[in-house]
Parts: structure tokens; sequence; C-alpha cells
């Protein structure tokens, strides 16, 4: 599904990325944890197509190299990336912002079977109707938001969802209604891939992962399966740190 090979991002002539390989699976939940200011977030938006980065090496998408599309045209072929501060809009509703995100993924669907998936989708998350009709992210607290990118998560379904530090600052509902939205996922739909990114164990432990990837001062450290995340919440990174200086 996605594979990337020997990418080296610059920022200002900055390296940030110093040639990262990894792979995922169709139907995989993969995980990289790391540090803060190690790199992640870099990964996740150069994966996206964001134009601030100088980038080389490869990223391909279902066996196409996609460094030369767009964010839209990534997008298209079923990327998704959450957001970690997601963005208020006022004016417009949950369910007008859900449609035209839905429509921008599968082109123009009718009013009536989108609020009908859309009701359907709610019930699946416990998100009240009521819901529905507020104005995206506007004093909505970090459930609320939470609650918003799952669904916008079950109505896309994307191949592959990057979530970045969707888990931080959560408690412990908002924690496993992420859990919940994502288990269901990838038993429902075996074409979907998920990318995790995360420095906590707590969310991995809610899910069935079947790889890690520590990621430490922009280059993959580590590879491992989730007892490797147990060992990183109980030793920390430092080990990772002596052992790649
Ligand atoms: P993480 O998500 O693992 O905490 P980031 O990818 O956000 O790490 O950042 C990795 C490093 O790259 C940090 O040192 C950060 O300051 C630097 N960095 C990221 N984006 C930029 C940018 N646009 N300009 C300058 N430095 C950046
Ligand atoms: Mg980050």
């Amino acid at each position: 599904m996605l594979k990337i090979e020997n990418l080296k991002v610059k920022v200002d002539d900055k390296e940030i990325l110093k040639g990262v390989d990894l792979d995922v699976d169709k139907g995989q939940i993969v995980a990289i944890m790391g540090p803060n200011g190690s790199g992640k977030s870099t990964l996740s938006s150069v994966i996206m197509g964001s134009p601030s980065y100088d980038v080389e090496g490869k990223i391909l998408f279902e066996g196409e190299n996609i460094l030369d599309l767009e964010p839209d045209e990534r997008s298209r072929k079923g990327i998704f990336l959450s957001f970690q501060y997601p963005v208020s809009i006022p004016g417009v509703t949950v369910s007008s912002f859900l449609k035209a995100v839905v429509e921008a993924h599968r082109g123009k669907v009718s009013f009536s079977d989108f609020i009908k998936e859309l009701k359907e989708k709610a019930k699946l998350l416990d998100i009240p109707e009521s819901f529905l009709s507020r104005f995206v992210n506007v004093n909505f607290s970090g459930g609320e938001k939470k609650r918003l990118e799952m669904l916008q998560l079950l109505m896309i379904q994307p191949k592959l969802a990057i979530l970045d530090e969707t888990d931080s600052g959560l408690d412990i509902d908002a924690l496993n209604l992420v859990a919940k939205t994502i288990n269901f996922l990838k038993e429902k739909n075996k074409d979907m891939s998920f990318l995790i990114i995360t420095h906590y164990n707590r969310i991995l432990k809610l899910l069935d992962v079947d790889k890690i990837y520590v990621l430490l001062n922009g280059k993959i450290v580590k590879e491992g399966d989730k007892t490797l995340s147990e060992i990183l919440e109980e030793k920390g990174y430092d080990w990772l740190k002596e052992k790649n200086n």
C-alpha cells in the first residue's frame, strides 16, 4: 500500500528526515513512535504533499511514486491525514462540511443518501443528531473534535489513514472512541491501512498493531512488533539514543 524508500527531507537546508524507509501493507495498522522533534509530523506532512519541504527519495502508494502529486490528488487516491490541531469553521455545519469532504473523495452524492449514511455512522459512534448541525469545531471540546475526526474517517474510509498524534491530550472516553473506530474499520474494510503516529503506548494497547517503527532524530532506528511499544513505555527512548549517536 505505502512504501517509502530513502526519504530525505530538508527545510531551509536543515535536514529533518535522513533516509527513512518504511512499509505499510494493505490492511495493516503500523505505528511510528518517537520523542518530540524526531520528525514524525514532518513525515506525515510530506506523505500528504505539503509544499514546504525539499524532498528526495521515493514515496510509493499502490506502486506509484506520488512525490509529484498535489495534496488534493493524493487525497483523491485515498490518503487521509488527520490534523493535530483542527481549525474551526464558523457558519459551516458538520453535515455540510462532511458532505463536501465526501464529495471531494467520491464525487457528487445525493443529499438524501448522504444524510442517511451520515446518521448511520453517527449512531455507530454514539454521536447525537444535534451534533451534525453544529458549526465545525466551534466551541468543540477535545472529545468532540475527536468525534468529528472519527466520523470523517468512517465516512471517507480512505485507503491509508495517517493519524498524527490523534491521541494526544485525550481523556479515556475519547481514546476509546478512536480505538473503537480504528478497530471497527480494520474489521469492516480489509482494504484500509493505518499509520498511527504517537509517542504513547496507551493508544497502541487498544489496537491490533502489526508493526512499530521508532523514529529518532530523522532516522528509523528500530522496528518491531507490539512488544516494542511496551519496552519503550518502560525504558523510554534514551537507550536507543545512546546506541544511535
Ligand atoms: P515531531 O512530530 O516528531 O515532534 P516534527 O516533524 O514536528 O517532529 O519536527 C522535527 C524537527 O524538524 C524539529 O526540530 C522541528 O523544529 C523541525 N521542523 C519541522 N518543520 C519545520 C519547518 N517548517 N521549518 C523549520 N523546522 C522545522
Ligand atoms: Mg508531531
